[in-house]
């Protein structure tokens, strides 16, 4: 299904495009023939981000510098994106995130959070959705999610708090505006390494391994493993998912959360032990 032309005529806003996973999907979708928009708070980031892109991909990229905090940037940016170009589809990958006791967060660390990936989110994919239900236009919004939505996770409260407000817009606004032509869904990434992502979070690099390998297959993501699932989620293959949050994470939340997964540490002398004794 993954054909050159398989996003063609779609132009696609990833907000925090210019980094990490954000620039890793949208480089797939311009593999796929989308034309990209990214967005984020760092010029020079973005602009750099854009040229490799243009020069790759025929000058199908393009950026805007937004702060996603801040509704009036963003209903600015909407505008001027529209007067270019409307949007068929918005990534929101955009997050900031912070590790720490809880107690010793600060209130203005709370909303840092909470600004970026809850707001943020929803001012974008109100600017967006505005428009496209103006325009009856169809459209699709993926949210760049975590498991924690789900479970929770500790050291990183506000981040989790948030991906679960998002989670619970992507639901809401899959059925109040689904039947209009809007789909929204999410994806819950396990650990793909980012520079970003790994510099705020994991300290160490004997923690860096664990948080790489602790799952049913042994390894991180690979970037071009998100980069295909978002394009799916994003074509009109996926067009009867609607709400939906597929989680790609190679089975690790899962394997925390089988009681008995912890049996995997049995030897095999250890599992004959536990064999049960036949009866003549
Ligand atoms: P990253 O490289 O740090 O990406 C974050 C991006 O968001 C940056 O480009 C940043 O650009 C932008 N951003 C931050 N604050 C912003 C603001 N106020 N306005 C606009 N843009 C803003 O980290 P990443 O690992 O690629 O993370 C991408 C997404 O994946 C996030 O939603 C994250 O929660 C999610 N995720 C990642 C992993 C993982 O293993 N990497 C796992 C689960 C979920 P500026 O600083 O220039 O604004």
């Amino acid at each position: 299904m993954f054909q050159p032309d398989l996003l063609k005529n779609k132009t696609i806003l990833v907000t925090g495009g210019g980094t990490g996973l954000g620039k890793a999907m949208g480089k797939r979708f311009l593999e796929l023939g989308a034309s990209l928009v990214i967005c984020g708070r760092r010029a020079q980031v973005l602009k750099d981000t854009a040229a490799e892109f243009n020069s790759a991909f025929k000058n199908r990229a393009a950026y805007h510098v937004c702060d996603v905090r801040d509704a009036g940037q963003v209903e600015a940016m909407i505008e001027a994106q529209w007067r270019r170009a409307p949007l068929n589809a918005l990534v929101n990958n955009a997050a900031g995130n912070i590790a720490a006791r809880s107690e010793t967060l600060s209130t203005r660390a709370v909303d840092a959070v909470l600004g970026i990936v809850l707001h943020g989110t929803a001012y974008v994919t109100w600017a967006c959705g505005k428009k496209w239900l103006n325009e009856k236009r169809k459209a699709s919004v993926l949210s760049i999610l975590a498991t924690y939505a789900w479970t929770g996770c500790g050291y990183v409260v506000p981040s989790a708090m948030a991906k679960a407000g998002v989670l619970a817009m992507t639901q809401s606004l899959a059925v109040e505006w689904g039947g209009r032509g809007i789909r929204l869904n999410g994806i819950a990434p396990g650990p793909f390494p980012t520079e970003g992502a790994w510099s705020r979070l994991v300290p160490r690099a004997d923690l860096a391994k664990e948080i790489e390998t602790n799952n049913p297959l042994g390894r991180p993501g690979r970037h071009e493993e998100l980069g295909n699932l978002a394009a799916f989620l994003l074509s009109d293959y996926s067009e009867y998912i609607n709400g939906e949050c597929v989680t790609i994470d190679a089975g690790r939340w899962l394997k925390g959360a089988g009681q008995l997964n912890f049996l995997a540490k049995l030897t095999d002398e250890e599992w004959a032990m536990m064999r049960p004794a036949k009866k003549n």
